[in-house]
């Protein structure tokens, strides 16, 4: 990226370019009915790989692509635009990919990236329960060391890729420190290890194209090899990996939305005839128009310097949760704007835009909830 300019490389637009196609040929043709259907795509995910979308920013040693967080917003707007379900299950897939990159030893790499890359594998974090969400540190999981192994127990909720993962990295409580506080460890688990389920699915308001559910393990026993880190590194990981990765992804994938909601606000108002003129020709509208441009603008802004930032090696999550801020709620108050723009045709579901407000709508919680991430914002401001 130019900073100077804040506008993308010539690679980078021509990776557009080429992601562009591809989700207009392989992904928006079926999203609606993926949609109807509650249906995750999980075949696609080895094409995906192959295009580069899935291990964007896993170096090309383990598989992935060797490029950078600028590029991985790029893949997941242009798959939001179209349908921000399966952006969501690759988004989740990536927080586990980016937790065995950042915190992974070389083994776990070697074992893990390649397969994740490539989407022959699919991942998942699992770190939210009934008791710890944004209280994350109120989780109930356990780990217990017993004779030479690690033996978990506990219920996650609301995880994505829940039932169609491979791997999923986990977080429970070990023990407590001096000052009697949990501390809190991260493991790699493969999917065939006995005990651990995936149980009830949920079933969403929107990105409905992704799994959702819950994931149980009973006396999981796992060897010291399967810990991430060390232990005590939980909290480190579930938050650089949720704020950096996960809020990254939101911001990129309510981007999408974005677009998708100004796209179809030109097309239409430029189609209906009214009073025997384009829509368009009215201020009302052109103000409409204007205000869900201002939205798309902003959240593309923060959202590509934070990714920019994070390429640069710089600390960036506080740009990130105001990324996802306002991706998220621009997303949600343009989204009703194009329908309120279309009049009645606004609540046909044959348009797609019920269905961007419904996505965006139930994206809004994941990665932490707008108010939550207010919160992080005036703590960051106020330290300044
Ligand atoms: C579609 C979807 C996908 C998800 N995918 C995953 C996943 O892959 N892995 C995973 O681990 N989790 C996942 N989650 C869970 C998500 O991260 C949590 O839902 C989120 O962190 C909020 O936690 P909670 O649901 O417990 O809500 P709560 O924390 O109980 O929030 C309830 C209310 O309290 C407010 N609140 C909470 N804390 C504060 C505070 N400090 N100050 C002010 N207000 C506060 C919130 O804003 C909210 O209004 C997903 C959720 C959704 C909806």
């Amino acid at each position: 990226m130019n900073m100077g300019l804040f506008t993308l490389t010539e690679e980078q637009e021509m990776l557009r370019k080429v992601i562009r196609e591809f989700v207009e040929a392989e992904i928006a043709p079926k999203a609606h009915e993926w949609d109807e259907q509650n249906y995750c795509p999980t075949e696609l995910f080895g094409l995906l790989g192959e295009m580069g979308i899935i291990g964007t920013f896993v170096p090309e040693e383990y598989g992935g692509a060797g490029l950078g967080f600028i590029e991985r917003s790029i893949c997941l707007e242009e798959l939001g635009r179209h349908s921000a379900g399966l952006a969501i299950s690759v988004m989740a897939h990536q927080l586990c990919m980016g937790g065995i990159l950042f915190f992974g030893t070389e083994e776990q790499k070697q074992k893990y990236l390649p397969d994740l890359a490539s989407g022959k594998k699919i991942g998942a974090l699992s770190l939210t329960e009934a008791t710890g969400g944004s209280d994350f540190m109120g989780q109930k999981s356990t780990g217990e060391f017993k004779d030479g192994k690690w033996v978990l127990n506990g219920r996650k909720c609301f995880i994505t890729n829940a039932a169609v993962a491979d791997i999923d990295l986990w977080t429970v409580i070990t023990g407590k420190n001096e000052k009697g506080r949990p501390v809190m460890t991260a493991f790699l688990i493969d999917k065939d290890t006995p005990g651990h389920t995936s149980g009830r699915v949920e079933h969403k308001i929107g990105l409905r194209s992704s799994n959702t559910g819950d994931v149980s393990c009973v006396n999981v026993t796992l060897g010291p090899e399967q810990m991430l880190a060390q232990e005590g590194s939980g909290p480190k990981i579930a938050l650089s990996t949720i704020q950096e990765v996960g809020r990254a992804g939101m911001s990129a994938i309510n981007v999408g939305i974005l677009r998708g909601c100004l796209e179809e606000s030109v097309k239409f108002s430029n189609e209906r005839i009214i009073y025997g003129k384009p829509l368009n020709k009215l201020m009302n509208i052109q103000f409409a128009i204007a205000e869900t441009k201002l939205d798309y603008e902003t959240a593309w802004l923060l959202t590509y310097r934070a990714a920019a930032m994070k390429d640069q090696g710089l600390p960036c999550a506080g740009e990130f949760a105001q990324s996802k801020y306002l991706a998220t709620e621009g997303a949600i108050r343009s989204a009703k704007r194009t329908i309120d723009l279309m009049g009645g045709y606004g609540a046909i579901n044959e348009y797609p835009v019920g269905r961007f407000l419904r996505d965006a709508l139930a994206g809004s919680t994941a990665g932490a909830t707008s108010d939550v991430l207010k919160v992080v914002i005036a703590a960051e401001t106020l330290k300044r």
